[in-house]
């Protein structure tokens, strides 16, 4: 007969040690019970057992049980998975990456005001900034966000609310340095960091005040849900709620439902893209048929030192030139057998996109050039496919784009 145990020594916590992909798996379960799975909850309203309970709710920030567009479990999990992965204290999720960008202008910004921006920016960023902001009574600097200083330089103190930062950035992957940003005191920085995901950069720990993402990409992942989520403070996050739910551009359950699906294989995915990723790039560096290769993990990426200090990997965009201009960028992205011609980006498919004959058409070539686009412009997201595949394809294609 054995001795009854006392008691058993609590075991040492070793979640403290996990590394960011191991978190991204465990992390934003609270809902789930003892499934392994994430929870859909597509109920929109919730029972309150009491009036006091429904005033209570309706008076509370962020309650998770009342109404959808207030919270919801399913989307508050994705919410929790990301705040954890972003080091931050809550995060807010939205209908979409340009519900959360339009949620934390508005929320922040009032007439009056004034918005620092880069001139590197999502093309849907960049046109909320140019033409709804001044409707709004909203000024926006728009800078080099390359430039060292540039950010900081262009602050107008007591009046400007909000700067903005997206790195690494559309469409040339130029990158903003976090911590020259994060040590601008006064206004809300937020940086778009939709093309590094929370595992390939950190802006909260260089002292950024908020994180956003398109999780419609890299995050989702599988070209299936249309989300966006912001991280930060709970008082910053607390108060992008109490716009939010005006607003109105809740995250769908089923979307949030599939974020997190997305978060569990994120690490491993990201591993292969960023692998093919900088295959792809040397492959192409080497071509005689491209221009001007630009991928954070290339030593002749201008701000490739910055890279290596603030991300640690360099994602799954790249682009470059096409040489021949705009009939041989057209050529090139009809060519592709592999790859295929669609926006978006972070899925397992490889896309491609031609700026200068698709979204950027009606730009003139002048206006191009300032967007960093050049008529023979290709912007490549870089999917799961196995590398050899997708660098014969471009090969191929860049071929047929440039020959006879
Ligand atoms: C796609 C994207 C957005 C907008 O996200 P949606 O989910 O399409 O609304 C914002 N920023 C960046 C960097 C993006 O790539």
């Amino acid at each position: 007969m054995h001795e009854p145990e006392a008691s058993t020594p609590a075991a040492p916590d070793r979640s403290a040690a996990w590394r960011p992909e191991t978190r991204a798996i465990r992390s934003g379960r609270a809902s789930m019970g003892t499934s392994l799975a994430p929870v859909l909850w597509p109920t929109t309203t919730f029972v309150t057992p009491t009036v006091d309970d429904a005033r209570r709710m309706a008076t509370s920030v962020g309650p998770e049980r009342f109404y959808t567009r207030y919270g919801n479990p399913t989307v508050r999990d994705f919410e929790r998975a990301i705040a954890e992965l972003e080091g931050a204290q809550d995060a807010r999720a939205y209908a979409s990456g340009m519900g959360a960008v339009s949620g934390v202008l508005l929320a922040i910004c009032s007439a009056g005001d004034h918005v620092v921006a880069p001139r590197q920016l999502y093309a849907g960023t960049q046109l909320l900034f140019q033409s709804a902001c001044p409707r709004f009574g909203i000024e926006v600097t728009f800078v080099d966000g390359t430039e060292p200083g540039a950010f900081a330089a262009a602050v107008q103190p007591g009046r400007t609310t909000l700067v903005w930062a997206e790195t690494p950035a559309n469409p040339r992957l130029d990158l903003v340095d976090l911590d020259e940003l994060g040590a601008i005191a006064g206004p809300v920085t937020v940086v778009d960091s939709t093309f590094a995901t929370p595992l390939l950069q950190q802006p909260l720990a260089h002292g950024v005040d908020l994180v956003l993402h398109s999780a419609t990409k890299g995050i989702a992942g599988h070209n299936d849900a249309t989300l966006g989520v912001v991280a930060g403070s709970a008082e910053l996050i607390g108060w992008l709620w109490g716009f939010a739910v005006l607003h109105g551009a809740s995250a769908s359950p089923f979307d949030a439902m599939n974020g997190l699906r997305g978060l569990r294989t994120l690490g491993v995915r990201l591993r292969q893209q960023c692998e093919t990723a900088q295959l792809l790039a040397e492959a192409l560096e080497a071509h005689p048929a491209v221009e001007d290769v630009r991928y954070p993990g290339l030593a002749s990426h201008p701000q490739h030192d910055l890279a290596k200090r603030q991300m640690s990997g360099f994602g799954s965009m790249l682009a470059f030139d096409v040489t021949g201009g705009l009939e041989a960028g057209r050529r090139f992205v009809e060519s592709v057998q592999l790859a295929q011609l669609a926006p978006s980006l972070g899925g397992p498919e490889t896309i491609v996109t031609h700026p200068a004959s698709t979204t950027h058409v009606s730009l003139t070539p002048e206006e191009l050039a300032a967007n960093g686009i050049g008529p023979g412009t290709v912007r490549l997201s870089v999917g799961l496919e196995h590398p050899d595949d997708v660098i014969a394809d471009v090969d191929a294609a860049l071929r047929a784009a440039t020959e006879g």
